[in-house]
């Protein structure tokens, strides 16, 4: 895991037939390094975006198990505005 991987949403514990669970449902930036420089449509600043790779993941005792829904984005270092590449 990269120490500059953020993950945010809900973790849960749960008892299931007496075996405990530990499991999470997570978006993930992953950080692809500097993408175009670009005029942002909604702050106005033309600046050099960040690209990342966006996805969710599913764990279970914090090990992701299954991954979907990935995308490239590039989000302007401004005003935080993501376009979808
Ligand atoms: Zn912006």
């Amino acid at each position: 895991m990269r120490p500059d991987s953020t993950a945010d949403g809900d973790r849960s514990a749960t008892y299931a037939g007496g075996v405990f669970l530990l499991f999470g449902f997570g978006t993930k930036h992953e950080d692809l390094g500097p993408g175009a420089v670009r005029a942002c449509p909604r702050c106005g600043n033309t600046s050099q975006w960040a690209r990342v790779r966006q996805f969710r993941q599913f764990t279970v005792f914090f090990v992701p198990v299954a991954r979907w829904g990935r995308r490239q984005l590039e989000i302007c270092g401004i005003c935080g505005a993501a376009v979808e590449l």
